[in-house]
């Protein structure tokens, strides 16, 4: 294994130096404190005994920064919040169209064990739902109940950061009372949608709902996912990026059972509760919040994670649909000449360029680069497009580059090439540069350079050839 399991309280928390996001995290705590609404689960016996007082809540970020407040150490089973976990396991074992075709998308708007199947299809609607995880937990590859169990125990202690354990008393408790959960079962048995090995997936199934976890765990999760699938305290990586859009999209529109549209309006984050008294939230790109709180209100959620997740995306501004428009992407742009570099020339270079000082257009980039801007980028080029000879990206203070910048630079390229203007990369950063590079892709040698000097040198050395030549 490539990773550094980390003990819990690993990264690097600031408990003991507060600053702002942290006091914000502590009034909330200390508002819902005294808040006793809601009733500790007990159709799983061994549930029954949990703490109604317990309260935590952390926040950890996408590059694994760690608040945390309350008993945000406590151990507590997990629940249904494996359910986008292990989803997300079975898209890796299986790929998605092979998964879809066993378990649907569709929010059911039905209480988590809801007994009813899509009747079109017979699948269960979707993931989060306990007849959709079940389906889900009954793809998990591997030979037999303990090496299947160990897959997932090792793919959530990965999400954590830590290696988890099972409470093998509220196993055994649902277990021996999951009448309705085996009842799901059955019937999927009867549609096709699981195989013979029923009672083995109903073992998986109850085992993984057992693992013990912690609120700063749960916030560990969340932010492996707004890290995209990287575990932001150990580096490593945990789920492929197409299965993390995957799971937080079903998170978006079915984690929170019959509360989900409600949440995702007023909260507005992907979700998952579970009814040991977990909640898991995700903010893509930024940050994870994991709360603890037993008592549920009716529909099987915490109430007091729901409050303090309503607040947090309130007073941080969270919600995934808070638009945030794009930065502007041409920090400056310049033609050569205009720049500080020909001075190096001799008298004989300097005559041979006087006649072309526009013909190498220079862009100076900014922020990152996607849609958005790259779209401004290529409007912005498209303008200039009959003046220059050269054109001149310098990325040094770019920061991600996602695979639909990389493709709109690539056919930006060809389209150069085609006219017979060079495109020089200077500045991209490393890890870029051998994204863009991606086999099939013929870039020119003289592509990428470390500085915007070197290519203006680079595209200077051509025109003074040119003119000597003619
Ligand atoms: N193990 C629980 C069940 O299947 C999980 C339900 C939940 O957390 O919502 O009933």
């Amino acid at each position: 294994m490539d990773e550094r399991i980390a003990s819990p309280g690993a990264g690097r928390s600031v408990t003991d130096a507060p600053g702002p996001v942290l006091a914000v995290l502590r009034d909330i705590h200390q508002r819902h404190l005294a808040d006793t609404s809601g009733t500790v689960a007990s159709y799983i016996p061994e549930l029954a005994t949990a703490d109604p007082a317990l309260f935590g809540i952390a926040l950890a970020t996408a590059d694994g920064h760690l608040y945390e407040v309350g008993d945000a150490g406590h151990c507590f089973t997990i629940q249904s919040i494996s359910k986008p976990l292990v989803y997300g396991l079975a898209l890796a074992d299986h790929g998605r169209a092979f998964v879809l075709s066993k378990v649907g998308v569709e929010p059911s708007g039905e209480a988590f064990n809801s007994i009813i199947f899509d009747e079109r299809t017979n699948r269960p609607f979707n993931p989060m739902v306990n007849a959709g995880a079940i389906a889900t937990t009954a793809l998990i590859r591997g030979d037999g109940l303990a090496a299947r169990f160990g897959r997932v125990r090792a793919l959530l202690s990965a999400f954590a950061g830590r290696e988890l354990e099972m409470d093998e008393r509220v196993f055994l408790s649902e277990r021996e009372t999951g009448h309705r959960n085996r009842a799901i079962a059955w019937l999927e048995r009867h549609f096709g949608m699981i195989d013979e090995r029923l009672d083995e997936h109903l073992d998986l199934y109850f085992q993984q709902c057992a693992v013990l976890v912690t609120a700063r765990d749960l916030a560990v999760m969340a932010a492996t996912l707004a890290n995209a699938g990287r575990n932001p305290l150990t580096g490593r990586r945990v789920l492929a990026p197409e299965h993390v859009r995957d799971v937080l999209s079903v998170m978006h529109s079915c984690g929170m059972y019959d509360y989900a549209g409600e949440w995702s309006f007023s909260v507005g984050l992907p979700a998952k509760s579970g009814v040991g008294g977990g909640i898991i939230a995700v903010l893509p790109g930024q940050l994870g919040i994991g709360t603890f709180s037993p008592p549920l209100d009716d529909r099987g959620n915490s109430h007091r994670g729901i409050r303090v997740c309503e607040e947090l995306s309130d007073r941080f501004d969270l919600h995934v649909f808070a638009v945030h428009p794009p930065a502007t992407v041409i920090r400056q742009q310049y033609r050569d000449g205009e720049g500080c570099f020909r001075h190096r020339r001799n008298d004989s270079e300097q005559a041979a360029l006087a006649g072309c000082a526009t013909a190498i257009a220079v862009y100076e980039l900014q922020g990152d680069l996607y849609f958005a801007t790259v779209e401004r980028l290529l409007r912005a080029v498209q303008a200039e497009f009959p003046d220059f000879a050269f054109l001149i990206l310098d990325a040094h203070r770019v920061g991600r580059i996602d695979s639909s910048a990389r493709r709109l630079l690539t056919m930006l390229l060809e389209m150069l090439a085609a006219a017979g203007k060079p495109l020089l990369l200077a500045g991209f950063p490393e890890e870029a540069v051998a994204q863009l590079l991606q086999p099939g892709e013929a870039w020119p040698a003289d592509t990428f350079f470390a500085s915007a000097e070197t290519a203006l040198t680079w595209c200077e050395d051509r025109l003074i050839a040119g003119g000597s030549d003619g």
